[in-house]
């Protein structure tokens, strides 16, 4: 922890901009910040929409096993959230209120549902549109927009458990999909330079779990399948990476049995925003009042 991320939060809080709800990385947002949120997301639509990306929204929780098969344990089991709940009788009832009463931990006899908190927008969507079968000549493009949940508790507001991804996300042969993330990575710096915050572009790697996961994350640095968008929030040294642009190979493709029109392995890559980040790298760049950031940022945001 820093203190400039103790003390970017603490302005935050401060001024209502965002809420304390007891927990590190849970926070309420006031209207002025939900009103952030919305415009930025209006504007990425305004760069995606000549791509006719078809809108699906799925709720912040997904299928436990689906989850199961996605493998997300083997590379993130300290991030992922289960959803346990009480599933026994009266007897069982009256027990946990008593533990619960003497301060005792009464959540070991919960159960896991069927229900996990989706890590990130896309996991849904694999399984969902393998269902449909091989996928048309021009591939398939998505819209998604989520909160998703990471157990990453932290002083860093910048650093929530539980946030909101919109995501892009391509299926198709190879080179639709290498051509879709490199359009974004285009429209990804153009978009947030509009938005007068400063930039920088880097190849990145996933906080893989473990001695294996270090063998990964060399890897998907190596082969340069992560880039994200850096801005600076609450540190020069070290900003923060608010976009993403993800190129799976045919990892999701091969997982789920996702096919091109000619029943070869469908290749996937996503660019995910982090709403909650783009939003904070705003109030920071340009202050905590909305109404007197500078015109040509509330031009490109409320058009005005
Ligand atoms: P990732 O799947 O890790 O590339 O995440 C996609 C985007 O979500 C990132 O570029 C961030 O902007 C955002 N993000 C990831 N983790 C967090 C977090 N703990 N809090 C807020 N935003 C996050
Ligand atoms: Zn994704």
């Amino acid at each position: 922890m820093s203190n400039a991320q103790a003390e970017f939060l603490k302005l935050l809080l401060e001024h209502g901009i965002l809420i304390d709800m007891g927990v590190d990385g849970l926070y309420g947002r006031s209207g002025v910040f939900e009103d952030v949120v919305e415009r930025f997301s209006i504007l990425v639509a305004a760069f995606g929409k000549e791509d006719k990306a078809e809108v699906v929204r799925f709720p912040p929780g997904m299928s436990r096993s689906q989850f199961e098969s996605s493998g997300y344990m083997k590379s993130f089991p300290q991030l992922a959230g289960t959803i346990h709940s009480f599933s026994g009788n009266d007897r069982e009832h009256a027990a946990l209120l008593a533990k619960m009463e003497a301060k005792e931990d009464w959540t070991e006899d919960q159960k896991a549902t069927d229900v996990v908190l989706t890590p990130a927008a896309c996991y849904p969507l694999y399984p969902a549109i393998a269902k449909r079968g091989a996928l048309p000549e021009q591939g398939g493009l998505f819209d998604l927009y989520s909160y998703c949940f990471r157990h990453e508790p932290a002083i860093d507001p910048a650093r929530m458990q539980m946030f909101r991804m919109r995501e892009y996300v391509r299926i198709g042969t190879q080179e639709q999909v290498v051509s879709f993330r490199q359009t974004w990575l285009e429209r990804g710096e153009a978009l947030m330079k509009s938005l007068g915050v400063q930039v920088a572009l880097d190849v990145a790697n996933d906080p893989f779990f473990g001695r294996a996961g270090k063998l990964l994350s060399n890897n998907q640095r190596d082969q340069k399948l992560k880039f994200e968008l850096l801005i600076p929030i609450t540190s020069e040294e070290n900003p923060t990476a608010c976009l993403s642009f993800n190129y799976h190979q045919d990892h999701f493709g091969t997982k789920w049995g996702l096919c091109t029109c000619d029943n070869a392995v469908a290749h996937t890559a996503c660019v995910g925003f982090g709403m909650e980040r783009v939003a904070l790298a705003l109030f920071k760049h340009h202050g905590m009042d909305v109404r007197s950031w500078p015109r040509a940022v509330r031009k490109v945001l409320w058009g005005e």
